[in-house]
């Protein structure tokens, strides 16, 4: 069975409030039963409140929207973050006076209030759950659309796998990454695996040591082919370990919340290189294109990289002379790891469905 996700594009064609975003906005929330959803509920919003000089974060507006929304249908509302993040906030002009709810570290100002989920992948063997998110009833997952160093794109299961988790879980699932060996008895320091890559990904620290940035390495190989002493090998199951690990974090913040409970919020607008984690705001690789909203997570992620088209990346979005690869989809070309990955990891772990129908509000 297809799932429903709901679209509202940025497109107008009138000069009226009511035919642009905001307003569409609003109309796609009525679609859903937020009284039977929310009343009498503790709601968590979760949405990345961004850091430093970012500016690319969900604007403040829609936020007020969505809480008054959830307001109005009965819930007790919070936005939550990480709390370096939430510290941050008012840059961005997030306040509870402009949100109208309070907002709450997820783990507490420590980062110390979490609940253990075990898991068992590679050396991933639990996942701690933000104690905010755990003691809701409720989950909104409010999620900005961008290109990630190491998984190829952000969205909906990014938002809940790293940022609904302490940082100790975080610096777990980014040692996920992975894929190259090197084997230093063999390397004769020829260099020529440095030539080799395109991306600048590969360099030997002051001991000599092979060092890979994950965030930066296309996975092309190139590197490993030009070692004419075979010391670089490349596992093709590793490269994917990092959006596995996402996926099963992604499924421990879902678990505790009953059938209906959670729904998903995707926008797709100034959609950047890289997360906004970093603290900064890089020109839109792509026009904007709108949000779309749906209660099943593969289908909404899966909705909005098929909304992403190569065709429409904007080159002042990426760093000058930045070279992309020539398959896949734009984030795969862009950052060298296919997106889809994590979505086929969620449908995998029964979390949703690659089938849907976009229902496009006006
Ligand atoms: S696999 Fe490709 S991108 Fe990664 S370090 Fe090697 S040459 Fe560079
Ligand atoms: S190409 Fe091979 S031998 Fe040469 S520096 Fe790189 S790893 Fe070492």
């Amino acid at each position: 069975m297809s799932a429903t996700v709901y679209f509202a594009s940025v497109a107008f064609d009138r000069i009226d409030p009511d035919a642009t975003l905001p307003a569409r906005f609003v109309r796609v929330l009525e679609r859903y039963p937020l009284t039977d959803m929310v009343k009498g509920r503790r709601v968590a919003v979760k949405m990345h409140l961004g850091g430093n000089l970012g500016y690319s974060t969900i604007p403040p507006l829609f936020v007020r929207l969505l809480i008054q929304k959830l307001k109005d249908a009965g819930g007790e509302v919070f936005v939550t973050d990480v709390p370096w993040a939430t510290t941050e906030a008012v840059a961005r002009g997030y306040t509870a006076e402009v949100l109208g709810a309070p907002i709450l570290p997820a783990t507490g100002r420590a980062d110390r209030y979490f609940y253990r989920v075990p898991v068992e992948y590679k050396s991933l063997r639990e996942i701690q759950v933000a104690g905010e998110i755990r003691d809701s009833e409720v989950l909104i997952d409010l999620s900005h659309v961008k290109g990630h160093g190491a998984c190829g794109y952000g969205g909906a299961c990014k938002n809940l796998a790293m940022g609904c988790v302490t940082a100790a879980t975080r610096s777990q699932i980014h040692a996920l990454q992975g894929g190259l060996t090197w084997q230093e008895e063999l390397c004769t320091h020829c260099e020529s695996c440095l030539e080799a890559c395109r991306y600048g990904a590969n360099g030997f620290d002051e001991q000599g040591t092979y060092r890979i940035d994950y965030e930066a390495c296309h996975y092309c190989q190139h590197c490993a082919n030009a070692c004419p002493e075979g010391a670089i090998a490349i596992d093709a199951e590793a490269f994917a370990d990092f959006q596995e690990g996402m996926a099963l974090s992604t499924r421990a913040v879902l678990s505790s919340f009953e059938p209906g409970r959670v729904l998903f919020i995707n926008f797709l607008l100034h959609m950047t290189y890289l997360c906004d984690c970093w603290g900064l705001t890089t020109p839109a690789l792509l026009p904007d294109i709108g949000l779309v909203v749906s209660d099943d997570i593969v289908a909404i992620e899966q909705a909005s990289l098929d909304l992403i088209r190569v065709e429409d990346l904007i080159w002042q979005g990426l760093p000058k002379g930045k070279r992309i690869g020539s398959e896949g989809h734009l984030f795969q070309r862009i950052h060298g790891k296919d997106p889809f990955v994590q979505v086929r990891a969620l449908e995998r772990y029964g979390l949703g469905t690659r089938e849907y129908k976009l229902v496009e509000v006006q």
